[in-house]
């Protein structure tokens, strides 16, 4: 992907495209694949980074939803272990199994949620992972030695998927770049275009450049998340909000707080809350919380309540208390939870909605990661009858993502790359100082930011830190300490001058201070 081809290509276009997707999480990049794979014209364009919203903010599960049995939601809990299966055969590189262990306190807690997981294993049926099993006591101790064993009875094990959001995110804009379409990051929507009433395009802004672009669409679909409501009033002034989004905090500790290579599942705190504690690229995600929260932002911050409760929890199910100075990053998300009162022509499919403008706008929301992948296929159909563009198959069950050709040793720190891994090698032996790390407490090479500013669309240290490699989210100390080397290979690659340089890594140190856990 590189943005100045992807900018002619937009410029030259001739006539309408048949799609206009705004948002780049999730939603946007799951829609802009299925329809650029069905052959359909698209473009999409995301106002910060690609993921940049909750999109890169998720527990990192992808997951049948195990809760949603308890509340009778079968149907729910198919499609997502479905989803699960299709994605686990999709991109292999990006998403793989691992054990949740449920620890019993009560003697009938272990029956209880072991049923409750049979018919979870069962659900899955052919697209399953491994069955659930009893624990007895000392096999508890043996798989998860940190736990806390006071009272500890037993528990059951059964398995679901973990990936990397972000970069599923990345290698959902390149696969959909290989079918044609075109996507692109730091560029908002500032306007709808109308004619009689109906939608015809978007008014786009370069964020980089101040740079104004109309691109005339048959179809416009708003997939911003917590944000469609915003989208919505630019084209009609008056539409009410049907979004009610709730926060959910992690925090990240080193992974001597749960070694091997089981996660943590507690399914009803005292509280009634579900928590994980979920070893991860080498550390360990504690989540997360519910709060409603009445402003939209990019840029949640973790609320001290939130804090204190995730520390508690982690205190109580592990043998050693996480200690302020022990949190190595803590960041917050906001569910694009839709009001149960979205009006008449809310059509509540499964666990997210599609709602028709009379202007023709598409807005869709809710869902979940896992799902992505129903809910394009969902927004397209739409699209294909709003827009008239030709009713075309969906093909994306079988298709494979980005870098899936290679499958790598789920140790390898490349792996996340999958075929991609070798590029970035080459460009290590190519340039021996680029295979050096940025930062000693960090993974990410020299190498690996040439390769995701040439050919991942990184235009910000953010970019970079954030999103293309987890280094915020896995050491906020060590990511801000890195952001200079990483500024000035970026600036060697994108010609920046000195001040956009210092600009850059001093934007980045600031936000990184939002993540940090002041003791
Ligand atoms: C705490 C938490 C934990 C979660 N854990 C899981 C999990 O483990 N597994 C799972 O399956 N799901 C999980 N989810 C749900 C999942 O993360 C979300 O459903 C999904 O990421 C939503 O994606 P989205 O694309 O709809 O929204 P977003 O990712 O927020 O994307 C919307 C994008 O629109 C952009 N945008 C907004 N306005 C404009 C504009 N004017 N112009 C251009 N772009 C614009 C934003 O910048 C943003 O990037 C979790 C959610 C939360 C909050």
């Amino acid at each position: 992907m590189n943005r100045d081809r992807l900018l002619s290509q937009l410029t030259s276009h001739s006539g309408p495209f048949d799609i206009a997707i705004i948002g780049g999480g999730a939603t946007g990049l799951g829609a802009a694949v299925d329809a650029a794979s069905r052959g359909h014209s698209v473009v999409l364009i995301e106002q910060s980074d690609f993921a940049k919203g909750t999109s890169s903010r998720s527990t990192k599960l992808v997951h049948g939803g195990v809760r949603y049995l308890k509340q009778g939601n079968v149907s729910l809990v198919l499609e997502a272990l479905r989803e699960r299966g299709l994605l686990c055969k999709n991109a292999p590189h990006l998403v793989h199994s691992l054990p949740f262990v449920i620890p019993s306190y009560h003697w009938w807690e272990g029956p209880f949620y072991g049923i409750g997981l049979k018919v979870y294993d069962t659900l899955a049926g052919q697209l399953g992972l491994e069955p659930s099993r009893y624990l007895s006591r000392e096999d508890m101790i043996e798989l998860l030695p940190t736990l806390e064993t006071e009272g500890l009875d037993g528990g059951v094990v059964y398995h679901d998927g973990q990936f990397d959001d972000a970069r599923l995110a990345i290698h959902l804009a390149r696969t959909a770049v290989n079918h044609g379409a075109i996507t692109l990051n730091h560029t908002r929507c500032c306007g709808l275009m109308k004619e009689k009433g109906h939608i015809i395009g978007v008014k786009a802004e370069c964020m980089e450049t101040g740079r104004q672009h109309e691109i005339r669409a048959r179809c416009v679909i708003n997939a911003t998340g917590v944000f469609v409501d915003d989208l919505r009033r630019m084209d009609d002034a008056k539409a009410e909000n049907i979004v009610a989004p709730s926060q959910g905090v992690h925090l990240v500790l080193p992974r001597e707080f749960l070694p091997g290579d089981s996660a943590i599942m507690i399914p009803k705190t005292d509280d009634g809350r579900v928590l994980f504690a979920v070893p991860w690229h080498g550390r360990v995600i504690i989540g997360t919380t519910d709060t409603p929260v009445q402003h939209t932002s990019l840029e949640p911050r973790p609320l001290p309540d939130e804090i204190e409760f995730l520390m508690t929890h982690a205190a109580r199910y592990l043998t050693r208390d996480p200690r302020p100075c022990d949190v190595l990053s803590m960041f917050a998300g906001l569910r694009p939870l839709v009001a149960a009162k979205a009006g008449s022509t809310a059509e509540l499919s499964r666990d997210h909605t599609i709602l028709v403008a009379d202007s023709g706008l598409i807005t869709i929301t809710g869902g979940k990661w896992t799902t992505y992948r129903r809910m394009a296929e969902d927004v397209i159909d739409h699209a294909e009858m709003i827009g008239g563009i030709g009713v075309k198959h969906c093909v994306t069950h079988n298709l494979m993502i980005h870098g899936s050709a290679t499958v790598l040793a789920k140790d390898d720190p490349l792996a996340v790359y999958g075929s991609d891994a070798a590029e970035i090698r080459d460009l290590a032996a190519k340039e021996p100082e680029w295979s050096g790390k940025v930062h000693p407490k960090l993974d990410l090479t020299c190498a690996e930011v040439i390769f995701h500013t040439r050919h991942e669309l990184a235009r910000t240290v953010g970019d970079v830190l954030a999103r293309r490699s987890r280094s915020l989210l896995l050491d906020a100390q060590a990511s801000m300490s890195a952001a200079p080397r990483v500024g000035a290979l970026m600036a060697a690659e994108l010609g920046w001058d000195a001040k956009t340089t210092a600009h850059q890594v001093e934007r980045y140190q600031h936000l990184a201070c939002g993540y940090i856990l002041e003791g």
